[in-house]
């Protein structure tokens, strides 16, 4: 059985990358079979992996998109790239905005991600969607084919009216698209617990959420290590292991890993 969590929230530079990284990295240590997809066109996910010219890709998600809108067939492995026996990526490109807009003409434009991961997601135990920082189509696409969504919040500003308007997302797509979408936890990231401020941000969010949805009780802790593991093209794991930063996402792994 195979497992896809959507990665998301429409706030930019809240960690949605790092833990698609860094979690993809702890599940694929542990064993399991990962396949990591960047839908954003701003291919930060494929940047991370080390693709440092996405543009030269000879194929990426945009190609995907264009062959099952048009209905054109493909090999099921089409566009991965193989990074490791436990790993792939669907690497993205900017012109994935491009993408975006065609997908409003396109027929079941909600469903076309869905009709992918019916093909794909077999040969995976998780399947991770990296989303782009907006509530679009592609982001509802990824809401729509998966089991569950991971929301990170950076615990740096009042994320509370954000985390609204993507909760209300998530339920009118469980409503209307995928009965059976969960949310798999808001996670906490670049935590600085010696600021009063992320601690009452973090108390805030269990208060007014905390018992409908379910928190992460692990965080990750503010760490510029994190921070450059993105240059590095390393996951947290390689670049400094012994990290807090590292044993929060080796936390948040068997988290996930208990989870199913
Ligand atoms: P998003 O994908 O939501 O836009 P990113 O994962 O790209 O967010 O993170 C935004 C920025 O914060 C990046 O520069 C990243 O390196 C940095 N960052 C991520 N996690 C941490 C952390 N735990 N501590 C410090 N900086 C972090
Ligand atoms: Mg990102």
């Amino acid at each position: 059985m195979s497992k896809v969590i959507a990665i998301a929230n429409q706030k930019g530079g809240v960690g949605k990358t790092t833990s698609t990284v860094n979690l993809g990295a702890g599940l694929s240590k542990a064993g399991k079979k990962v396949l990591l997809i960047d839908l954003d066109p701003q291919a930060s996910l494929t940047l991370c992996m080390g693709y440092r010219e996405p543009d030269k890709l000879s194929a990426t998600i945009t190609n995907v998109i264009d062959h099952i809108v048009n209905d054109k067939e493909m090999d099921s492995d089409y566009g991965l790239l193989h990074i490791s026996d436990t790993m792939d990526l669907l690497p993205a490109s900017i012109d994935l905005s491009a993408a975006e807009v065609s997908l409003v003409n396109a027929m079941s434009r909600e469903l076309v991600l869905r009709t992918y991961m019916e093909n794909v997601r077999v040969n995976y135990d998780y399947v991770l969607i990296d989303c782009m920082p907006s509530l679009g189509i592609l982001t509802v696409n990824a809401l729509a084919c998966a089991d569950c969504v991971l929301i990170p919040v950076q615990a740096a500003y009042l994320p509370v009216k954000g985390l609204q308007q993507l909760i209300k997302t998530i339920y009118t797509v469980k409503r209307r698209l995928n009965n059976d979408l969960d949310i798999e936890g808001i996670l906490f990231t670049m935590v600085d617990r010696r600021t009063t401020y992320a601690k009452e941000i973090v108390d805030e969010v269990n208060e007014v959420y905390g018992k409908a949805i379910p928190v992460f009780k692990i965080e990750i802790p503010m760490s510029v290590r994190a921070s450059e593991t993105s240059q590095a093209a390393k996951s947290i794991f390689e670049y400094d292991p012994k990290g807090k930063a590292a044993e929060a996402y080796r936390e948040l792994t068997e988290e996930v890993l208990k989870n199913g």
